[in-house]
């Protein structure tokens, strides 16, 4: 759902500054907040429809389009903000400022290629440094809709920010002096990110990207693996559990299990626990069992499996304890356990 969201009001942004506005009278004014919005709502349904294209998602939360709306309106007061146009409400945008804040954009969501072709980011923005009105160089802008930095950025989206300076960098030689911000649409904030080129650590990512036969080795602890997508893939983190190398969790917990009994009416199962035995995916029984209450998207999940030929072992994601019985809902998973063990080009 935030990716949604973070798309809705990229592409937005997006139309936005791409507005034909031949014809239009300078003066006018008057037209943007309901061209905005026109143009969220669009992208809002495309988002919508895409989200339900997606097999493994959660609930859509229709109300989220304030927040979406917020966050359009914050995203354009930064780029007045940059074009030096006063703080001023939407509705006093005339044609005529809105010219002059196009003129300051030089490219928005182009993708940027190395020049052997092995690294590529996508630019959101990138657009004319003004300074004292006039322009001193170009300022690479990734818009982000999620949650702020308290004060600097965290190193992976300097990182990111900096990947696509050096890319552009990289793809005009004769270039002015460019930097990159992250434009924080929650809060209106900017955070520019400074540093070394780092397209040298890019390409040693790259190579280390390879498929390799074996899968790498996994490295499980409780921060990678609490919101990691790939456990039902995963062997590693079950055997962590197993050796106590892991935190089942208090309020949500990651199982593997046998359905012993499932009622597809009411949505009550009851599940039995099969612990890992050794460290590649093997599993035995146990007398572990635990009764569970499936609603909404866990609850056709398992519908789905039930009725299919598979009678293999689930995996379930993110169930929510209550004393001794689990919930499962919009918010989690039952997916088939699968661990990957080779190469799946083997
Ligand atoms: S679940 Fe597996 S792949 Fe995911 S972070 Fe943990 S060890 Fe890595």
């Amino acid at each position: 759902m935030p990716a949604s969201m973070g798309n809705a009001i990229h592409n937005s942004v997006e139309d936005l500054c791409n507005l034909e506005l031949t014809g239009k009278n300078d003066e006018e004014t008057g037209w943007l907040p309901s061209t905005a919005k026109t143009v969220l709502d669009q992208h809002w349904q495309i988002e919508h429809d895409l989200f339900f294209e997606t097999p493994r998602h959660p609930r859509w939360k229709p109300e989220l389009i304030t927040k979406a709306h917020n966050g359009l309106v914050g995203a354009l007061n930064i780029l007045f903000m940059k074009a030096h146009i006063p703080p001023t409400q939407l509705s006093q945008i005339s044609i005529g400022t809105w010219r002059e804040l196009q003129e300051i954009v030089l490219a928005n969501e182009s993708t940027l290629s190395s020049e052997c072709g092995r690294l590529i980011g996508r630019l959101d923005l990138l657009i004319s440094d003004i300074q004292d009105g006039k322009s001193v160089g170009w300022i690479v802008a990734d818009l982000k809709t999620g949650n702020p930095p308290k004060v600097h950025l965290n190193e992976k989206v300097s990182r990111q920010l900096r990947f696509y300076r050096d890319l552009l960098k990289q793809n005009n030689p004769d270039h002015p002096p460019v930097h990159a911000e992250g434009w924080y649409s929650a809060n209106q904030t900017v955070h520019r990110a400074d540093g070394p080129s780092i397209l040298d650590d890019a390409f040693e990512a790259w190579g280390g990207m390879k498929p390799t036969e074996e899968p790498l080795q996994g490295t499980p602890s409780n921060t990678a693996c609490a919101f990691c997508e790939w456990k039902a893939w995963c062997p590693t983190w079950w055997v962590a559990r197993r050796d106590g190398e892991l935190s089942p969790g208090s309020r949500f917990r990651d199982e593997v299990v046998r359905l012993v009994r499932f009622d597809e009416e009411s949505g009550a199962a009851l599940f039995e626990r099969t612990p890992p035995v050794g460290d590649d995916g093997e599993l035995s029984g146990s007398d572990h069992r635990f009764g569970a209450i499936l609603r909404g998207q866990a609850l056709e999940q398992l519908r789905a499996l039930a009725s299919s030929d598979s009678d293999g072992v689930l995996f379930l994601g993110s169930a929510r304890v209550d004393g001794k019985i689990m919930h499962l809902g919009d918010w989690s998973e039952v997916l088939p356990w699968s661990p990957m063990l080779r190469s799946a080009s083997q």
